[in-house]
């Protein structure tokens, strides 16, 4: 049995076997007492094994990180700590875990140390909290979207397209590094390359399910994103999980819906189905929050956030009206700002992301209505013909979490801008035609994953919610 039902079952004095990796043994001649953890839930059971009944070598062995198979019998516990425990009549030996060597011991470790021992990390309680959130969040996703109608559609992660300007890519090929194929010019000769062309990873599928939305009507995409931006950021990965959906005939306020639904809807998953977990993590927020100085600390615990995120409206405001806020803001009139806003035109750093989501509004702000030119090409240009049909959400803590628009369906408006901006139409001849042959209008949003998980996790560093990350200088395990 899973550690999870047992603590679920109702009646006591019943046979039980489960396995799992020991947290640690405690105890006495007479008696030992084992908490072991089999990672269905936070929770350890706690086993009693009697002197008498065990041999003494295999006790010793039980150390903590060693793998154990117990039968027995479920009791009521005679300690405090819980309800029940279980009373052990055969023990085996799994795996053993070398004492001396095994580098988690039963204390608190730094989150420097454990990503550095990222093979290992699953088995604290911390890491095993935030990937049975992961997963929560995940099927949370497919789980919204299908009720809803939307179809998952996977977009390939090999692309030829570098056109859509989300960032810098990393390039795939086949090609022998030290010994590339030239073209009469001197140039690197892509003929040659597997695909016959130029490729790189993915920024994003949103070019191709723009393709599916306007046939299939909604879809929503749900893969692995790269970006080879050098940004050693606390929010940054260079391969990160991106949810893309893609809705025909939405315009920029039904995608903003949308996307507030769909988040508001992934929370209330994580309270319902991960209360257990949500409230470790609740704690050890706080425990972290107390070594920091008061002005550093939030004023808010976890849960109390997620629900604060749940119960209320996020605030909605245009470009221009969060550009007015922040020139009268405080920070910048005290020059505070390391980037100071003068006007209209100005990109958002995340320093005045902050300031309107957690000094502002205290809530998340959705902001529309940005200038073109700091947006992409397909976003749709408003009758202003200076702002396009863009938003971003902002959330506490976290910055942008969300980034969408309603996209250009208007064949003339769209080679316009892509004349503007230097991209080039021949090697998107295939999103153009979408505006050729039965054009409509269209919205979708990307969701960085990992960016929620950090949200609901409360965890600080974008490399503590994705098993093995991949950042700048670093791609082991
Ligand atoms: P940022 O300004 O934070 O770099 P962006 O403008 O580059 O974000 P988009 O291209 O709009 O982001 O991507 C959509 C979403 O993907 C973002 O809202 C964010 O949640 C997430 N995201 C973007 N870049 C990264 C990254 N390097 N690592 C993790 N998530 C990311
Ligand atoms: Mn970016």
């Amino acid at each position: 049995m899973k550690i999870k039902e047992i603590l679920l079952t109702e009646g006591v004095e019943q046979k039980i076997s489960i396995k799992g990796w020991v947290r640690t043994r405690r105890g006495s001649k007479h008696v030992s007492f084992i908490a072991i953890n089999d990672g269905s839930t936070i929770n350890n059971i706690q086993i009693v094994a009697e002197a008498t009944d065990f041999n003494e070598e295999l006790i010793k062995q039980i150390t903590t990180g060693s793998c154990i198979s117990v039968r027995g019998k479920l009791v009521a516990s005679k300690g405090s700590g819980q309800a029940v425990e279980i009373l052990a009549s055969s023990i085996d030996m799994l795996g053993a875990a070398d004492a001396d060597e095994y580098p988690l011991q039963p204390k608190k470790h730094s989150l420097e140390f454990l990503r550095e021992n990222a093979h290992l990390r699953f088995r604290t309680n911390t890491f095993s909290a935030v990937f049975r959130l992961r997963h929560a969040l995940t099927f949370a996703v497919h789980k919204f979207f299908n009720d809803k109608g939307f179809f998952n559609l996977h977009t390939p992660i090999i692309t030829g397209a570098d056109a859509e300007g989300a960032g810098e890519m990393f390039q795939v090929t086949n090609l022998d590094l030290e010994a590339l194929p030239k073209t009469e010019e001197g140039k690197i000769d892509f003929s040659a390359d597997f695909f016959g062309s130029k490729t790189n990873l993915t920024v994003s599928g949103q070019l191709e399910a723009e393709l599916g939305a306007l046939a299939l009507g909604q879809v929503y995409t749900f893969g692995p994103t790269f970006r080879a931006e050098n940004s050693n950021t606390s929010r940054h990965l260079s391969e990160f999980w991106m949810i893309e959906p893609e809705i025909a005939f939405a315009d920029l306020k039904q995608n903003i819906d949308l996307a507030e639904e769909f988040l508001k809807y992934c929370i209330q998953y994580c309270l319902d189905n991960n209360a257990d977990d949500l409230k470790f993590l609740d704690t050890r927020m706080s425990e972290e929050e107390s070594k920091l100085k008061k002005e550093e600390r939030s004023e808010m615990g976890l849960i109390e956030r997620l629900k604060i995120i749940i119960e209320n409206d996020f605030e909605r405001i245009t470009y221009r009206k969060a550009i007015d806020v922040l020139i009268n803001s405080t920070p910048n009139k005290k020059k505070k700002f390391q980037y100071p806003i003068n006007g209209f035109g100005d990109d958002l750093q995340s320093e005045h992301e902050r300031y309107l989501v957690e000094k502002k509004y205290k809530k998340p702000v959705i902001i529309t209505d940005y200038p073109k030119e700091i947006k992409a090409f397909y976003m749709r240009i408003n009758d202003d013909n200076e702002t396009v049909g863009a938003m971003d959400i902002l959330f506490p803590a976290i910055g942008e979490i969300v980034g969408g628009s309603q996209r250009e369906e208007r064949l003339d408006k769209l080679q316009e801008r892509m004349i503007e901006m230097d991209i080039d139409q021949k090697e998107l001849w295939w999103y153009l035609e979408t505006r050729k042959f039965g054009t409509c209008t269209h919205s979708g949003f990307g969701l960085g994953f990992e960016r929620l998980i950090m949200f609901v996790t409360g965890m600080k560093n974008i490399r503590d919610v994705i098993p093995f990350p991949r950042t700048p200088q670093n791609a082991e395990f």
